[in-house]
Protein backbone atom coordinates (compact mmCIF):
# COMPACT_ATOMS: atom_id res chain seq x y z
CA UNK A 1 0.00 0.00 0.00
CA UNK A 2 1.40 2.83 -0.99
CA UNK A 3 0.00 6.59 -0.28
CA UNK A 4 0.52 10.18 -1.92
CA UNK A 5 -0.63 13.02 0.58
CA UNK A 6 -0.66 16.14 -2.01
CA UNK A 7 -1.43 19.68 -1.16
CA UNK A 8 -0.04 23.14 -0.60
CA UNK A 9 2.41 24.16 2.45
CA UNK A 10 0.74 24.41 5.27
CA UNK A 11 -2.34 21.87 4.56
CA UNK A 12 -1.04 19.62 7.14
CA UNK A 13 0.88 16.73 5.11
CA UNK A 14 3.90 16.33 7.57
CA UNK A 15 1.35 16.05 10.45
CA UNK A 16 -0.86 13.26 8.90
CA UNK A 17 1.92 11.41 7.20
CA UNK A 18 3.86 10.81 11.10
CA UNK A 19 0.22 10.21 12.35
CA UNK A 20 -0.22 7.44 10.32
CA UNK A 21 3.23 6.38 10.21
CA UNK A 22 2.50 5.36 13.58
CA UNK A 23 -0.26 3.39 13.76
CA UNK A 24 -0.13 1.78 10.16
CA UNK A 25 3.72 0.65 10.23
CA UNK A 26 4.42 2.26 7.04
CA UNK A 27 6.90 4.54 6.32
CA UNK A 28 6.92 8.89 5.63
CA UNK A 29 9.53 9.38 2.63
CA UNK A 30 9.38 13.26 2.90
CA UNK A 31 11.63 14.74 0.08
CA UNK A 32 11.58 18.47 2.19
CA UNK A 33 12.90 16.34 5.33
CA UNK A 34 15.65 14.71 3.14
CA UNK A 35 16.97 17.84 0.99
CA UNK A 36 16.90 19.49 4.54
CA UNK A 37 19.08 17.07 5.57
CA UNK A 38 21.45 17.08 2.63
CA UNK A 39 21.50 21.26 2.56
CA UNK A 40 23.10 21.06 5.68
CA UNK A 41 26.23 19.08 4.69
CA UNK A 42 29.01 21.11 3.97
CA UNK A 43 29.01 20.26 -0.05
CA UNK A 44 28.17 22.36 -3.13
CA UNK A 45 25.30 20.89 -3.98
CA UNK A 46 24.30 21.42 -0.06
CA UNK A 47 25.05 24.88 -0.83
CA UNK A 48 22.72 24.94 -4.03
CA UNK A 49 19.79 23.37 -2.12
CA UNK A 50 20.06 25.50 0.83
CA UNK A 51 19.67 28.50 -1.54
CA UNK A 52 16.87 27.17 -3.37
CA UNK A 53 14.85 26.09 -0.54
CA UNK A 54 15.17 29.41 1.35
CA UNK A 55 13.78 31.44 -1.65
CA UNK A 56 10.87 28.60 -1.78
CA UNK A 57 12.13 27.28 -4.85
CA UNK A 58 11.93 23.61 -6.34
CA UNK A 59 14.87 21.40 -6.47
CA UNK A 60 15.46 20.05 -9.50
CA UNK A 61 13.82 17.07 -10.65
CA UNK A 62 16.91 14.75 -10.76
CA UNK A 63 17.45 15.11 -7.02
CA UNK A 64 14.73 14.65 -5.98
CA UNK A 65 14.20 11.32 -7.42
CA UNK A 66 17.13 10.35 -7.01
CA UNK A 67 16.72 11.14 -3.11
CA UNK A 68 13.38 9.16 -2.93
CA UNK A 69 15.39 5.92 -5.19
CA UNK A 70 17.21 5.91 -2.47
CA UNK A 71 15.42 6.01 0.52
CA UNK A 72 12.82 3.72 -1.40
CA UNK A 73 15.95 1.02 -1.47
CA UNK A 74 16.98 1.87 1.90
CA UNK A 75 13.49 0.47 3.57
CA UNK A 76 11.94 -2.73 2.68
CA UNK A 77 10.58 -3.73 5.94
CA UNK A 78 7.40 -1.60 6.01
CA UNK A 79 3.74 -2.30 4.82
CA UNK A 80 4.17 0.80 2.21
CA UNK A 81 5.12 4.22 1.41
CA UNK A 82 3.53 7.47 2.84
CA UNK A 83 5.15 10.45 -0.21
CA UNK A 84 4.86 13.78 1.30
CA UNK A 85 6.03 16.89 -0.83
CA UNK A 86 6.45 14.22 -3.32
CA UNK A 87 5.30 14.27 -6.46
CA UNK A 88 5.70 18.11 -6.97
CA UNK A 89 5.92 18.12 -10.86
CA UNK A 90 4.32 15.97 -13.59
CA UNK A 91 7.49 14.81 -14.45
CA UNK A 92 8.62 13.81 -10.70
CA UNK A 93 4.83 11.59 -11.07
CA UNK A 94 5.93 9.89 -14.36
CA UNK A 95 9.55 9.09 -12.54
CA UNK A 96 7.71 7.46 -9.47
CA UNK A 97 5.11 5.66 -10.95
CA UNK A 98 7.99 3.79 -13.69
CA UNK A 99 9.62 3.28 -10.24
CA UNK A 100 7.37 1.91 -8.73
CA UNK A 101 6.93 -0.64 -11.19
CA UNK A 102 10.19 -1.15 -11.43
CA UNK A 103 9.62 -2.83 -7.87
CA UNK A 104 6.54 -4.57 -8.68
CA UNK A 105 4.70 -2.29 -6.32
CA UNK A 106 2.20 0.90 -7.31
CA UNK A 107 0.88 4.26 -6.03
CA UNK A 108 -2.43 2.65 -4.29
CA UNK A 109 -3.79 6.18 -2.91
CA UNK A 110 -3.61 9.65 -3.37
CA UNK A 111 -5.10 11.76 -0.63
CA UNK A 112 -5.42 15.90 -1.60
CA UNK A 113 -5.19 17.74 1.46
CA UNK A 114 -7.48 21.07 0.85
CA UNK A 115 -7.17 24.61 2.71
CA UNK A 116 -8.38 27.91 1.54
CA UNK A 117 -5.07 29.54 0.69
CA UNK A 118 -5.97 32.95 3.11
CA UNK A 119 -5.22 30.47 5.93
CA UNK A 120 -2.19 28.84 4.48
CA UNK A 121 0.07 32.22 5.31
CA UNK A 122 -1.31 32.25 9.00
CA UNK A 123 -0.56 28.72 9.49
CA UNK A 124 2.74 29.03 8.59
CA UNK A 125 4.01 32.11 9.50
CA UNK A 126 4.54 31.53 13.09
CA UNK A 127 5.21 27.91 12.96
CA UNK A 128 8.31 25.94 15.00
CA UNK A 129 10.03 23.12 16.25
CA UNK A 130 11.58 21.14 18.41
CA UNK A 131 15.53 21.15 17.47
CA UNK A 132 15.45 17.26 18.48
CA UNK A 133 12.07 15.31 17.28
CA UNK A 134 10.97 17.71 15.37
CA UNK A 135 7.46 17.88 16.88
CA UNK A 136 5.48 21.02 14.97
CA UNK A 137 4.46 24.11 17.01
CA UNK A 138 2.76 27.10 16.36
CA UNK A 139 3.09 30.80 18.03
CA UNK A 140 -0.72 30.97 18.02
CA UNK A 141 -2.83 27.73 17.34
CA UNK A 142 0.12 25.44 19.26
CA UNK A 143 2.28 26.64 21.48
CA UNK A 144 4.52 24.15 23.92
CA UNK A 145 2.55 23.67 27.07
CA UNK A 146 5.57 24.30 29.40
CA UNK A 147 7.13 26.90 27.76
CA UNK A 148 10.36 26.09 26.47
CA UNK A 149 10.03 22.37 26.87
CA UNK A 150 8.83 20.08 23.70
CA UNK A 151 5.47 18.54 24.79
CA UNK A 152 6.63 15.32 23.01
CA UNK A 153 10.25 14.59 24.19
CA UNK A 154 10.71 16.99 27.11
CA UNK A 155 13.95 18.44 24.95
CA UNK A 156 15.09 22.40 26.47
CA UNK A 157 17.55 22.66 24.23
CA UNK A 158 14.94 24.71 22.02
CA UNK A 159 13.32 24.58 19.02
CA UNK A 160 14.11 26.24 15.46
CA UNK A 161 12.28 28.01 12.60
CA UNK A 162 12.62 27.10 9.17
CA UNK A 163 14.28 29.63 6.82
CA UNK A 164 11.26 28.90 4.29
CA UNK A 165 8.39 29.80 6.70
CA UNK A 166 8.43 33.53 6.00
CA UNK A 167 5.75 35.30 4.36
CA UNK A 168 8.38 36.00 1.03
CA UNK A 169 9.05 32.43 0.87
CA UNK A 170 6.05 31.11 1.53
CA UNK A 171 4.51 33.29 -1.48
CA UNK A 172 7.42 31.86 -3.88
CA UNK A 173 6.37 28.18 -2.71
CA UNK A 174 2.07 28.72 -3.41
CA UNK A 175 3.27 29.98 -6.56
CA UNK A 176 5.02 27.06 -7.25
CA UNK A 177 2.62 25.22 -6.22
CA UNK A 178 0.10 26.54 -7.95
CA UNK A 179 2.52 26.22 -11.04
CA UNK A 180 3.95 22.88 -11.20
CA UNK A 181 2.43 20.50 -8.56
CA UNK A 182 -1.80 21.27 -8.65
CA UNK A 183 -1.85 19.76 -11.74
CA UNK A 184 -1.27 16.37 -10.38
CA UNK A 185 -4.59 16.69 -8.90
CA UNK A 186 -6.49 16.17 -12.14
CA UNK A 187 -3.79 13.88 -13.17
CA UNK A 188 -4.24 11.36 -10.30
CA UNK A 189 -7.80 11.94 -10.45
CA UNK A 190 -8.26 10.76 -13.89
CA UNK A 191 -6.09 7.36 -12.82
CA UNK A 192 -9.05 6.94 -10.28
CA UNK A 193 -6.66 7.28 -7.48
CA UNK A 194 -7.79 10.58 -5.70
CA UNK A 195 -10.02 11.35 -2.48
CA UNK A 196 -10.04 14.65 -1.18
CA UNK A 197 -10.10 15.67 2.55
CA UNK A 198 -11.22 19.14 4.12
CA UNK A 199 -8.06 20.55 5.51
CA UNK A 200 -8.89 22.89 7.48
CA UNK A 201 -10.97 19.78 9.84
CA UNK A 202 -9.17 18.97 13.25
CA UNK A 203 -5.92 17.26 13.10
CA UNK A 204 -7.68 14.53 14.70
CA UNK A 205 -10.43 14.12 12.55
CA UNK A 206 -8.46 14.37 9.14
CA UNK A 207 -6.15 11.19 10.92
CA UNK A 208 -9.82 9.22 11.01
CA UNK A 209 -10.62 10.13 7.33
CA UNK A 210 -6.93 9.49 6.67
CA UNK A 211 -6.46 6.03 8.25
CA UNK A 212 -9.92 4.51 7.01
CA UNK A 213 -9.29 5.73 3.56
CA UNK A 214 -5.90 3.84 3.55
CA UNK A 215 -6.96 0.92 5.88
CA UNK A 216 -9.36 0.19 2.86
CA UNK A 217 -6.44 -0.18 0.59
CA UNK A 218 -4.20 -2.18 2.64
P1 LIG B 1 8.50 20.74 2.23
O1 LIG B 1 9.16 20.35 3.51
O2 LIG B 1 7.81 19.60 1.56
O3 LIG B 1 7.64 21.96 2.37
O4 LIG B 1 9.69 21.15 1.23
C1 LIG B 1 10.56 22.22 1.53
C2 LIG B 1 11.30 22.64 0.28
O5 LIG B 1 12.10 21.55 -0.22
C3 LIG B 1 10.44 23.03 -0.91
O6 LIG B 1 10.00 24.39 -0.84
C4 LIG B 1 11.42 22.82 -2.07
O7 LIG B 1 12.39 23.85 -2.11
C5 LIG B 1 12.13 21.55 -1.64
N1 LIG B 1 11.41 20.34 -2.10
C6 LIG B 1 10.80 19.40 -1.31
N2 LIG B 1 10.26 18.43 -2.05
C7 LIG B 1 10.53 18.74 -3.34
C8 LIG B 1 10.21 18.12 -4.57
N3 LIG B 1 9.50 16.98 -4.62
N4 LIG B 1 10.65 18.71 -5.71
C9 LIG B 1 11.39 19.84 -5.68
N5 LIG B 1 11.70 20.50 -4.55
C10 LIG B 1 11.29 19.95 -3.37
Amino acid sequence: MNLILLGPPGAGKGTQAKLLEQKLNMLQLSTGDMLRAAKDKESEIGKKIKLIMAEGNLVTDEIVIELISENIDKSSKCAGFIFDGFPRTLYQADALSELMSSKNQSIDLVIEMRVDDSQLIERIVGRYSCKECGEVYHKVNRPEQKKGVCDNCENIDGFIFREDDTEEALRTRLFNYYRETSSLVGYYYAKKKLTTVDGLLPIETIHDLLYQATKNNL
